[in-house]
């Protein structure tokens, strides 16, 4: 009854590794690249590299396939469109162009194993195969064996979009009759079952009024192949409607991670910026956040009728304890003073800032003049109650602190405008030069 074709032969298999068709590894990734989905950066070879043309270890395809097999276990509708779209490739962009001209050199070159062997060579009995185990040509219809490193919803795919290349079958349909995994091979071993009819089969003159039994199967088979044809479209119609919603599903993922990431970056955009203007020993700001922050904090001032302080509060004879108690114990000191000056400009109206060194800037608006000297005695008087022992400092046996101040007044602000903070930290400096060289541990207000 049916013609059997050869079946693929052991005795012709190369016994050389074996190998794949950079076209083919190319074809495989490029079918799934609409979805966007397979993580190739973690592939054991650079998919950017590869030549159409050119041979690569078999490992190549297994590791490909089982990528997809990964990524894709559950993605039936994916794994399929994805095999039509790898036969598209294989046919116009590799090799399929030369060997197949219509669907019955398809399904005869499937069951020689011609189509895989285009892109595989070596040892193809351990790397997969494809053989006619049937043919009925009168009846159309085929078995045919077919152990791909694919998986079958892939494969089947692969033979749908081959059949899609061309228009003379007239009807075709593929099962998969069984897929097993065997433990001698790293893919399963998946057995397809076509059935197809070829268009010629149903070209003969027939009479439309010929009611001859010959017509009535005539008409009888074009019915069938009506049948059949729209059972087909659904089919598609349905596995297109899956794809959709599984790239939609796939799409909503991305965009949720997509948010995450996003997110992250953000939060450590956020998280860097606080770094860029924090000083790290102490916590308190920096001088770079200081010049980021300080006209606006300035106007805000201005804005309220409120004159401006500007404080330098520095360590006395920090040099001295430095060389004396160690460097460490010099930070653990610039600390605690950092401690009181935290203390005492808490408000949303002050900004304490380290300088560099043993020095801090701090600013702070009020109304009235007197409150700077306030501030100044708070922060002397909050270092001394420390009593932090200094050997080496000629004015307290405890560490001191000087303070240099100066004011903006409310009404030159209103009137000019912004104040030059230079010329204001120019002038505390000053202030802090006469406490220093009077003696040291003491305010001047200029
Ligand atoms: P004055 O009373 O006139 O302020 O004298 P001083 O010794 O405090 O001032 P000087 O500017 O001569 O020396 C400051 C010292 O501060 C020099 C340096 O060893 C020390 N220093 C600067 N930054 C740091 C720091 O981050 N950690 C420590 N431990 N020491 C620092
Ligand atoms: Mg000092
Ligand atoms: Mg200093």
């Amino acid at each position: 009854m049916s013609d059997s074709l050869q079946p693929f032969n052991d005795a012709d298999v190369n016994s050389a590794s074996p190998q794949a068709l950079g076209a083919y590894l190319m074809g495989m990734i490029a079918s799934f690249e609409n979805t966007r989905v397979l993580d190739i950066t973690n592939l054991p070879f650079d998919p950017a590299s590869l030549n159409p043309e050119s041979w690569y270890p078999f490992d190549y395809a297994l590791s490909l396939g089982e990528l997809i097999d990964n990524t894709l276990a559950n993605s039936s509708s994916l794994l399929f469109w994805a095999g039509v779209k790898f036969m598209e490739i294989w046919y116009w962009q590799g090799p399929g162009k030369d060997i197949i001209f219509s669907s019955k050199d398809w399904v005869i070159a499937n069951q020689q194993g011609d189509g895989y062997n285009s892109v595989v060579k070596g040892a193809i009995n351990d790397v997969g195969w494809t053989k006619g185990l049937e043919l009925n040509l009168e009846e159309g219809f085929a078995l045919i064996e077919s152990v791909m490193p694919w998986s079958a919803e892939y494969q089947r795919g692969v033979l749908f979009g081959g059949f899609m290349l061309f228009d003379d079958a007239s009807l075709f349909n593929i099962e998969i009759v069984s897929s097993l995994k065997e433990p001698h091979l790293p893919f399963p071993r998946t057995v397809f079952k076509f059935t197809f009819r070829f268009k010629k089969d149903f070209s003969k003159n027939i009479d439309s009024n010929d009611s001859s039994a010959k017509a009535v199967e005539y008409l009888k088979g074009q019915v069938e192949e009506l049948l059949t044809r729209e059972n087909h479209k659904q089919r598609i119609y349905m596995l297109r409607e899956q794809y959709i919603r599984e790239m939609e599903f796939l799409l909503k993922n991305s965009v949720s991670e997509l948010k995450k990431s996003r997110n992250k970056l953000l939060e450590s955009n956020k998280q860097l910026s606080v770094e860029a203007a924090t000083d790290s020993l102490t916590g308190l700001h920096n001088k770079r956040y200081f010049y980021q922050h300080i006209d606006q904090y300035l106007s805000a001032a201005a804005r309220r009728g409120c004159s401006i302080f500007v404080l330098i509060i520095d360590i006395d004879y920090f040099k001295g304890f430095n060389d004396y108690y160690g460097h460490l114990e010099g930070d653990k000191v610039i600390v605690q003073v950092a401690d009181v000056i935290k203390t005492i400009f808490k408000r949303g109206e002050d900004v304490a800032c380290r300088f560099g060194g043993e020095e801090f800037v701090c600013v702070s608006a009020s109304h009235s003049e007197s409150e700077v000297h306030a501030l100044a005695d708070k922060v002397k008087q909050g270092v001394i109650d420390k009593q932090i022992e200094h050997a080496k400092s000629d004015v307290s046996p405890y560490l001191t602190v000087s303070v240099g101040s100066t004011i903006g007044q409310a009404d030159a602000m209103n009137a000019g405008g912004i104040v030059n903070i230079e010329s204001l930290l120019a002038l505390a400096d000053e202030a802090l030069y006469k406490a220093k060289s009077q003696g040291r541990n003491r305010h001047v207000h200029v």
